[in-house]
């Protein structure tokens, strides 16, 4: 790791332990917006992370990315999803060169004063977010945009959203074009409250969009090209992205069984849990299965960073492989942390809720399952 990516990750490493530990069971209690833990990340000049230097960013890329993530999500992991769909929407916005805002508005990225957000799954679509229903209808140089997101995470506070629609003109069902959409633009609101089992703070409720117009300078993929920057832009950071939030998750659910093993008497015995061979295997396996996953994920960053012909196989795998592990690993810790992880009194069972997520967000795992079926036999995705 260079220098910088070293110095990034540190500022992570304070900030989660300093902020995000501290408010993470009360953002989950009420269900809130994380303000502190996001003004923290904010602060540490992590929002550009990945915006280019010549714009004020740290011009980081996949494996500094996958690190600093990962860490923030071990100590809250909606904080984590926040910052993850904010760098996914960060990187459609830089490789979108025609788009009139881009540099002010990476420019505000890169200091700490914009968050943006992907709204792409719809209601008609449901987690097939590569083909929305939605179709835009041209007007004057622009179009007006109507849709129903089903999931935005980030709802009501970002400050822009990566809207999706099928273009005007479409021809075919992954014809969209991606908009940039900014905070409170007349018709764009929020339609419900979030009340996840899970990432209870990331806000990931429905918004709408009713006639929103936009120009053809927020165009922010060419037109009828959205499905393309999904693929090739969205997909790989996303993919890596939920890994790292799955295995911070996981990395927390160890810690957590570690200490209550350590903790938790047996006082009749005068002994702790940890003196049950049956629960440190247990632990060791989640241990195993983490750090496996770490690994993974860092050379699937490392093939980000330098491209060969199996990344894209590499890419899909990630996702699945990780945020399945964490569902593994949080289930082990319910069941080793016993009753007293079951009443809700441990930070295991925040981290089994939180794991839920990573499964059934699109891609979910049943379809990344295919796409690396058709991948390894030679049959297109699509
Ligand atoms: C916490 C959270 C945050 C989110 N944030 C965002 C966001 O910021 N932006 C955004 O655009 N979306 C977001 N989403 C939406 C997410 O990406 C999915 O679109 C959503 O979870 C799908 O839910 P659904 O009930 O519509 O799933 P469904 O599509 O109804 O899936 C139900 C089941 O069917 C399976 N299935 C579906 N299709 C296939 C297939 N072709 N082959 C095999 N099995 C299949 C799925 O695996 C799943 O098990 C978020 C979701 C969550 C849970």
């Amino acid at each position: 790791m260079s220098q910088p990516a070293e110095r990034y990750i540190a500022h992570a490493t304070l900030v989660a332990n300093d902020v995000l530990a501290k408010h993470a069971a009360d953002v989950d209690r009420q269900a809130r917006w994380p303000s502190e833990s996001l003004a923290a990340v904010a602060q540490a000049g992590l929002l550009g992370l990945t915006v280019p230097a010549t714009l004020g960013g740290a011009a980081q890329g996949p494996r500094t990315f996958a690190t600093v993530l990962s860490t923030l999500a071990e100590q809250c992991a909606s904080s984590g999803m926040i910052y993850f769909m904010h760098i996914c929407g960060t990187q459609v916005i830089a490789g979108a060169s025609n788009f009139g805002q881009r540099d002010d508005v990476l420019k505000a990225i890169a200091a700490g004063k914009h968050l943006s957000t992907l709204a792409f799954s719809e209601k008609g679509s449901r987690s097939h977010f590569w083909a929305p229903v939605s179709q835009a209808k041209a007007a004057g140089d622009g179009c007006k945009l109507s849709a129903d997101k089903s999931w935005v995470t980030s709802a009501g506070h970002a400050d822009s959203y990566v809207v999706s629609t099928l273009a005007a003109g479409a021809t075919g069902p992954t014809a969209s074009t991606l908009y940039f959409v900014p905070k409170g633009a007349p018709g764009f609101t929020v339609a419900g409250q979030w009340t996840g089992l899970g990432l209870r703070g990331n806000a990931s409720t429905p918004m709408k969009l009713d006639n929103v117009s936009v120009s053809s300078t927020d165009r922010i993929s060419g037109e009828g090209e959205g499905f393309g920057v999904m693929l090739n832009t969205v997909l790989p950071w996303f993919q890596l992205g939920s890994a790292a939030v799955a295995i911070g998750i996981a990395r927390s659910a160890v810690n957590g069984t570690r200490k209550h093993l350590s903790e938790a008497k047996l006082e009749h015995l005068g002994q702790s849990l940890s003196s049950l061979p049956n629960l440190r295997a247990e632990l060791a396996k989640m241990q195993i299965i983490t750090d496996t996953q770490s690994a993974f994920l860092n050379h699937v960053a490392g093939k980000m960073e330098n491209p060969q012909p199996d990344t894209m196989l590499a890419v899909l795998e990630s996702k699945a492989a990780a945020t399945e592990a964490a569902l593994e690993v949080t289930d082990r810790a319910m069941r080793v942390c016993g009753g007293t992880a079951f009443s809700g009194r441990l930070p295991v069972e925040r981290n089994f809720r939180d794991a839920r997520a990573g499964s059934v967000m699109a891609p979910t795992s049943d379809v990344l399952y295919d796409f690396i079926g058709k991948a390894l036999l030679g049959i297109p995705l699509f």
